[in-house]
């Protein structure tokens, strides 16, 4: 019988570095995708195995459908599947009236497109066996909308939609599809938000940390979640 192991896309900084290793301490096999960050992704890959884990890593562009298919045909050659968690996102904002058309393109390409690349390829292995468990993070823009924000947001909502339809169309046949929607997250991705001014907002009163999604996205993939599938879990110190 092969490995099983959980599929992390930008599983190498970040937020979806702490979902690795929150994976791979709770026993998970981990297969930590990266796009340009290989040094970061074996970083993380290291840190797992210090932990007593194991994991491996592989390069693929989510936006780019034959290389992920390929990318998970070779996975699956090796692994089970049961796990997969669509983490990788960019943002590129700006206000809509002067949002370059690249900037819509790719923010869309990378959260939605990603979706479909990724998650297509892997549903068809967990049909097999009945069984998988895909968590996808979308974003308080994705439930708010955010100024700046409208490609981001547009993709952010457009993966609470894909996931609550594709959790329709799985729930009985052994896979649950959930999201989870961070706030505001300590990563690269915000360093240059205006935080004290964001913090105002936050009922909390303080920005995330990665690890606190990583426990949520851990429980969602776990058989404690067993009768929860189509939600959306905010993460956000009470914002949405
Ligand atoms: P980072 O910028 O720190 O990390 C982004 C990750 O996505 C990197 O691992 C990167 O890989 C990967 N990635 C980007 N594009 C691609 C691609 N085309 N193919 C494969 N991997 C790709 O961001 P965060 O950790 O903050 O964000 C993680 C997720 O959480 C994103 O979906 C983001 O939208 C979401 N989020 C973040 C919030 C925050 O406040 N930080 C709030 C709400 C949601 P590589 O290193 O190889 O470039």
């Amino acid at each position: 019988m092969k490995e099983k192991t959980a599929i992390v896309t930008g599983g190498g900084r970040g937020i979806g570095r702490a979902i690795s290793l929150e994976l791979a301490a709770h026993g998970h096999h981990v297969t930590i995708n990266y796009k340009s960050g290989r040094e970061a992704a074996s970083e993380t890959l290291e840190m797992i195995r210090q932990n007593g884990g194991d994991g491996s890593t592989i390069a693929f562009d989510v936006t780019d459908a034959e290389e992920t298919r390929k990318a998970v045909a070779e996975i699956a050659e090796n692994f089970d599947i049961e796990i997969l968690v669509n983490n990788a996102g960019i943002t590129a904002d700006g206000l809509f009236v002067m949002m370059p058309q690249k900037d819509w393109t790719t923010v869309i390409d990378t959260s939605l497109a990603g979706f479909y690349n990724v998650t297509k390829p892997v549903l068809k292995k967990m049909l097999r066996k009945k069984r998988g468990a895909i968590v996808s993070i979308s974003s308080i823009s994705g439930i708010m909308g955010n100024r700046g924000q409208v490609n981001y947001s547009a993709a952010k909502a457009g993966i609470i939609g894909a996931s609550k339809a594709l959790a329709a169309e799985v729930a009985r046949l052994g896979i649950r599809v959930n999201v989870v929607a961070p706030g505001l997250v300590e990563t690269e991705m915000v360093k240059n938000a205006p935080i004290d001014e964001i913090k105002k907002m936050i009922p909390m009163a303080r920005i995330g940390q990665p690890g606190e999604v990583a426990k949520v996205v851990r429980f969602l993939c776990s058989e404690d979640a067993s009768y929860v599938t189509g939600a959306v879990i905010s993460v956000d110190g009470g914002m949405a």
